[in-house]
């Protein structure tokens, strides 16, 4: 991308609602615009890094044999009352909507709901299971506080996986394949040795949730950790019996806070049953159709990476996520024309500054927008035939040979 083609411009100063570093700094170096407390918008930058956390995702689940689809936000009432949670009282979060013609709308804030609805056309024989299917998709919800940037959204990017099984042996040798893919996907995404699978409260139908918290000094969870971090427990089930049950002493806890990334849950027949999803057996018999769902909060793991590694002076992406590999500079006739050569080369992996302004200005930018490697060519490292490479993660400079470079 050239910087003179987009309509990005980075700012001096962050907006003063905008407390979070996550969101100062996101703002500040273009990747998101605020509309109003919680909602976002994604611009050029901004979009790629999300489609970068998608691949990863994506690209795990697909090798556990996951199907993507893409589901609708606008929910009709009628499905959620079966399950009860079209209420408030069950589903605090909810916006709702008019219909012109008369009746209410949701916008969906998850979907099991319509997910297991959408199977009853499709499922009826044991021969139909196991499924697993996932998105990408824009979830609602009327939280009631909204201002760690990006973090907790209003309007935000979820994935969501459900599982469907004849079985709960079949249902526990899924969810650890997931926890597996969970663990696969935080490591890639450069949150791996900060990202913990926590014991989080289970709700009626089993023990416990899995909860995978990234040690965050922002975060808005509390955790507690024995010191290996084996054993990492959400403050919601610090109790006694959970303790005795995981086999750790109070004192040996330590607390710290932490983001949610990911939440994984057993739900068994819990919206299967009341939306009635059933398959018949090899006898023929009707039987309960088991049900796991899995989430990743897309949205809020770019701001985590983001809050994780930003320094002093900007935004610092591991490579998987960054919108772009390397921010190029041409610096004098010489060096504009090589950095060109570059630029042509290895287009869609650079942002090449190519703006008006004094070098010092696009360095300091180089830095605030975090891309891994700066790049930059000038009339006399050519004279050695040379550019300079500098890493954003350790500010080190090295001299490489333009044939080498991008290598
Ligand atoms: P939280 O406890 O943070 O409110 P949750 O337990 O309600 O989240 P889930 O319904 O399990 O979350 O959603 C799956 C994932 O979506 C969460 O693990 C989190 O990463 C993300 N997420 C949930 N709510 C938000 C939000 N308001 N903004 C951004 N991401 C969110
Ligand atoms: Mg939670």
């Amino acid at each position: 991308m050239r910087f003179s083609k987009t309509f990005i411009k980075t700012l001096r100063e962050a907006p003063k609602d905008e407390t979070a570093t996550n969101g100062a700094l996101l703002t500040r170096a273009g990747y998101i615009h605020k509309e109003m407390a919680g909602v976002y918008d994604y611009l050029p930058f901004g979009i790629r890094v999300i489609e970068n956390i998608k691949a990863v995702v994506r690209d795990e689940l697909n090798k556990i044999g996951c199907e993507e689809v893409l589901l609708s936000a606008l929910q009709n009432p009628e499905l959620w009352e079966k399950t009860g949670r079209f209420s408030e009282t069950e589903v605090d979060v909810w916006f709702k909507t008019e219909l012109s013609a008369g009746g209410i709308l949701g916008l969906a804030p998850t979907h099991e709901e319509p997910l297991t609805n959408m199977l009853r056309t499709y499922v009826s024989s044991y021969k139909d299971l196991p499924l697993y299917i996932y998105q990408f998709q824009t979830k609602f919800r009327n939280e009631l506080r909204a201002k760690s940037g990006i973090l907790r959204g209003r309007e935000f990017l979820m994935k969501d996986l459900y599982s469907f099984h004849t079985s709960e042996e079949d249902l526990d040798r899924f969810y650890s394949e997931v926890e597996k893919a969970y663990g696969r996907i935080f490591k890639r995404l450069g949150v791996g040795d900060d990202t913990f699978e926590t014991f989080a409260s289970g709700g009626i139908f089993s023990k416990y949730s899995h909860e995978f918290q990234t040690f965050l000094p922002v975060g808005e969870d509390t955790v507690y950790y024995n010191k290996d971090k084996s054993i990492v427990l959400n403050e919601e089930v610090l109790n006694d019996e959970v303790l005795a049950d995981l086999g750790v002493k109070r004192e040996d806890l330590t607390e710290t806070t932490a983001a949610e990334v990911g939440n994984i849950f057993k739900l068994k027949s819990k919206y299967s049953d009341p939306i009635g999803l059933k398959y018949v057996d090899d006898n023929n018999t009707q039987q309960s159709v088991y049900m796991g769902c899995y989430g990743i909060g897309i949205s809020r793991l770019m701001g985590v990476i983001a809050e994780k590694y930003a320094d002093e002076k900007g935004l610092v992406w591991p490579e998987a996520v960054a919108p772009f590999k390397y921010y190029l500079v041409g610096i004098g006739i010489k060096g504009n024309k090589e950095a060109e050569k570059f630029y042509k080369a290895h287009t869609d992996e650079t942002l090449f500054d190519d703006r008006d302004l004094r070098p010092g200005e696009k360095f300091a930018d180089s830095e605030l927008i975090g891309i891994p490697y700066r790049v930059v060519i000038s009339d006399k490292t050519l004279e050695k035939n040379m550019a300079e490479v500098t890493e954003r993660k350790t500010g080190k400079t090295k001299l490489v040979e333009i044939k080498n470079l991008g290598k």
